[in-house]
This record gives structure tokens, sequence and C-alpha cells, in this order.
């Protein structure tokens, strides 16, 4: 079972399964209000066996430090986004179109850096996190974007789409690509793998949820 929380400007996930892992931890200065709602779902101390980050983007790891040092489990991230999370601010951010370069200018700030447990390459099945699906690597939106893929098929995709419009306020299941790429065409690449194995749910960082046939009807 996906939970899905609203922080500051981002989602976070919370797979609820034997284990429970925590996807992103959104946008930074949120902590208190993330913990009280893990706290609603029942989470505890022990029960979390992951904290997987979908992608090196401040309003996805805005609350890490605070969130690691409460649960008692391992940080991962793909190795081509670690940079962003040991400096605890975005790497370069290349946008898509007009709005993208509107709002970057907004998009400055900074957490205390700090480095992950565990790396992930390619792939990482959550088999031993107590959570029945993998973890594999979808970039595009970044080089390191990391997407969670559950076995009844429901999926979280981090920031490769987005819902909607000002982070889901308008048309929050509208699927549309996010306001930054790093690479359009690696992210079709992407999107189009994603959707050969037949979503029955899409999360996403904003937003959100998407469905398969909202996406296929869009031609991504
Ligand atoms: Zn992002
Ligand atoms: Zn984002």
């Amino acid at each position: 079972m996906i939970h899905s929380l609203k922080v500051g400007r981002a989602n976070v996930f919370v797979i609820q399964e034997e284990k429970t892992i925590i996807v992103d931890t959104g946008s930074p200065k949120k902590s208190d209000f993330l913990l009280q709602s893990l706290y609603k779902l029942g989470v505890t101390k022990n029960s979390v066996s992951l904290i997987l980050l979908t992608h090196g983007h401040l309003d996805h790891f805005g609350n890490i430090n605070e969130i690691r040092s409460v649960f008692n489990a391992p940080v991962a991230i793909h190795r081509e986004d670690v940079g962003a999370l040991e400096k605890g601010q975005d790497s370069y951010l290349k946008p898509t179109r007009k709005r993208g370069a509107l709002i970057k200018p907004f998009l400055h700030g900074k957490i205390k850096g700090t480095s992950p447990d565990m790396l992930i390459d390619t792939t990482l099945s959550l088999k031993p996190f107590g959570v029945n699906g993998k973890v594999v690597h979808t970039p595009g939106h970044t080089d390191g974007s990391l997407s969670v893929i559950l076995k009844n098929k429901e999926m979280i995709i981090g920031d490769l789409l987005m819902g909607g419009h000002i982070g889901g306020f308008f048309l929050p299941h509208k699927p549309r690509h996010h306001y930054f790429a790093h690479n359009m065409d690696t992210a079709q690449k992407s999107i189009q793998r994603l959707l050969h194995e037949k979503p029955s749910k899409i999360y996403v960082g904003h937003g959100g949820p998407l469905t398969f046939r909202d996406i296929q009807k869009r031609e991504f």
C-alpha cells in the first residue's frame, strides 16, 4: 500500500508492506509535519527498512537529515545524483520550457549535505527490505533518477513526469513533462520503458497520481 503525503512542494511516499519504505522527504523545513504524518500512519522507528531518494533535488531530500536521525534505516540514492545530496543543494537545473526558466531564479536553498549509506546503479530488489517490488534506474529528469515498481504495478516515478500545473495545484491528474530535465530524450526512453510494464497507478513527485491511459493519450 502506498500513502502519499504532500510535504511542502513535493510528495513523499510511504510504502507499507511487511516493512515500511519512505520514498523522498519533501521540501526543507517541513520535518515536524512529515514526522507527525508518518507517526499517524503508524510508522515507528524500527518499522522503516529503507529511506529511498528518487533523485538529487532539494525538494525531494529537504528533510533527509531530520528523518534519518529518527529512523533506523539506510539512505539510498543513485550514484549519479549523490553529489547534490552531499552538497545539500540542487545541481544544475535545465529548464524544459519557458515556465522552467521563469521559476528557476526562485529555486535556491540549501541544507546540510549528507552522504548516503547505499548507492544504486541499475536496479535494487526491495524484497530484503520487506516490500514486494524493485527500484529501477530511469534517467532523464536527472542522470540518477530512480523509480519504484511494486509487484501490483503501482509505480513511484519521482519527477520523470508530473501531474498538472504549479506543482499539481491545477489539474493534478494531467500528465506533463517536468519543468526541468537534464536530458529529454533519455526521459522519453525511461517513460516508454515504464509504460511497457503497464503500470496500474503512477505516483509522481508533484501532483498526481496518474494513470496509464492518461499518459498513453498524451503520447509521451
Ligand atoms: Zn526534481
Ligand atoms: Zn521535484
